[in-house]
């Protein structure tokens, strides 16, 4: 197991906000939505100083689609390094094609793609450039030496942020998916639901 082990199975969107007029006020849905990591390379909150590195990107971008601009299901978090990569560019939803069968991450970092979109993918997001693979080879390397000799580094590295956001106090000007809210990360935490890493 990595941090950058995509998941088991495709996400099914828990939240559906409509109503917003600027995309910015879904970040926290999409914080929450995309646990707390770029959905393209898994790089997470936790691991930078600043909230900045994430911005929220549109599958089918804005020139060419400007009717779903504030669209939620046309919103992904990204990475800074990931959003630059992908450009105006239209790509496959990543969370539908990079999955745990459609990738193997390999322990020097580099990711072997299994499925005809998980190859493309990688290769329009960069995924596999040396200095992404080397990045990621090394962090898993730190992760494994926390897990062997650094219990507190090891959570500080892959547990939630402290912030989780209400997504009950905000005001959409709808929800599709009003379910979605008792099954947000900051509830689960409430309900002791939630793992003390992942
Ligand atoms: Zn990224």
């Amino acid at each position: 197991m990595t941090p950058f082990d995509y998941p088991p199975i495709p996400l099914i969107r828990r939240h559906g906000p409509v109503g917003y007029t600027d995309y910015d006020s879904f970040r926290p849905w999409l914080r929450d939505e995309f646990t707390f990591r770029c959905a393209f390379c898994l790089r997470r909150e936790r691991w930078e100083p600043d909230r900045g590195v994430f911005e929220i990107d549109h599958l089918r971008p804005v020139n060419r689609f400007p009717g779903l601009a504030v669209e939620y299901e046309n919103l992904i978090y990204s990475c800074t390094a990931c959003n630059g990569a992908k450009r105006a560019e239209t790509v496959a939803d990543p969370t539908q094609v990079l999955t745990a069968s459609a990738v193997t991450v390999e322990s020097d970092g580099r990711l072997t793609p299994h499925t005809i979109a998980a190859r493309r993918l990688i290769r329009q997001l960069d995924l596999n450039d040396p200095l992404f693979v080397q990045w990621r080879g090394r962090m898993i390397r730190i992760v494994e030496l926390a897990a062997l000799h650094d219990p507190d580094l090891y959570a500080s590295l892959l547990s939630f942020p402290d912030d989780l956001p209400d997504l009950s106090a905000l005001k959409p000007g709808g929800n599709t998916r009003p379910d979605g809210i008792e099954q947000s990360h900051l509830r689960r935490r409430e309900r002791g639901e939630l793992p003390a890493v992942y």
